[in-house]
């Protein structure tokens, strides 16, 4: 391990180091308030609607959808639909 001298914590969004002044917390990462934004849909957060996922950043709306129980894995229902679920019932 090199060693590493102790410096501000950097914004996992622009890689710059964050002062105090303009940190906001979330997930235990410091971010600009200007990078404080979501991911998908830009709009800027705060500490109240802001979700936190493996150093990115969305609004509660757009973390549900991509994260949430019912979009996860973009189709994991769909897979369903390739089975032939009902083909043996149409046998005669
Ligand atoms: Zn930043
Ligand atoms: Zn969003």
């Amino acid at each position: 391990m090199p060693f590493k001298p102790v410096e501000h914590p950097k914004c996992p969004k622009c890689s710059k180091s964050v002062y105090a002044a303009e940190e906001r917390v979330a997930g235990g990462l410091k971010w600009h308030k200007m990078c404080f934004k979501c991911g998908l849909c830009s709009k800027l957060l705060d500490s109240t609607n802001c979700s936190e996922h493996e150093g990115e950043l969305f609004c509660k709306v757009c973390h549900a959808r991509k994260f949430g129980p019912k979009g996860y894995g973009f189709g994991g229902g769909a897979g369903c639909l390739s089975m032939d679920q009902g083909e043996h019932l149409q046998r005669e």
